[in-house]
C-alpha cells in the first residue's frame, strides 16, 4: 500500500507542549468559533473543515497528547468527551442525517495537534473514512 503522506513529526507520547495551537486556544490568544464551553471542554469549528459541519472538541487544561496516552486516569474524561460531543452532535441537529466521531492518533491518521482532540463531523453523506 502505498501513501503520499509526508512523515510528520508527531510524538504520540511526548510530554504536553503548552505552545500548540490548542493549548493557545484555550488560553485565548488564538481566536475560535467556539460551539460549547464548559468547567471541562471547549468545542469549536474547524479552521479548515472536511464536512458542512465539522466541529472540534478539546479537553481543557493538559490532557494526553494523542489517544495513545489515554490510560486508566483518563477514562471518565474520555467518556464525558463521547456524551458532550453526542450533546454537541444533537445541538447541531445532526442526529437525522447522523454524523462522525474521529480522534486521530499519530502521522499515519494525520494528527497534526498533539493535544488529544476529537471531530465531530456531518451534515452531509461522508466518505467511507473521515
Ligand atoms: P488533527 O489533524 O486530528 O490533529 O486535527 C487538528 C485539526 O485542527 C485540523 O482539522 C485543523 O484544521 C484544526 N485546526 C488547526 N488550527 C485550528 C484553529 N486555529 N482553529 C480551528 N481549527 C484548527
Amino acid at each position: 500500500m502505498s501513501s503520499d503522506r509526508e512523515s510528520g513529526s508527531i510524538d504520540i507520547h511526548a510530554p504536553y507542549d503548552t505552545t500548540n495551537v490548542f493549548a493557545r486556544i484555550l488560553k485565548g490568544e488564538i481566536p475560535s468559533d467556539r460551539v460549547h464551553e464548559d468547567e471541562e471542554f471547549v468545542a469549536f469549528r474547524d479552521i479548515a473543515p472536511q464536512a458542512p459541519v465539522h466541529i472540534v472538541l478539546i479537553p481543557r487544561g493538559q490532557p494526553p497528547t494523542s489517544p495513545a496516552g489515554i490510560d486508566a486516569t483518563h477514562q471518565a474524561l474520555a467518556g464525558r468527551m463521547l456524551r458532550a460531543a453526542a450533546e454537541i452532535a444533537r445541538r447541531e441537529k445532526l442526529e437525522a442525517g447522523g454524523y462522525r466521531l474521529v480522534l486521530n492518533c499519530g502521522t499515519d491518521a494525520g494528527q497534526t495537534v498533539p493535544h488529544l482532540h476529537l471531530h465531530i463531523l456531518g451534515g452531509a453523506v461522508l466518505g467511507p473514512l473521515a
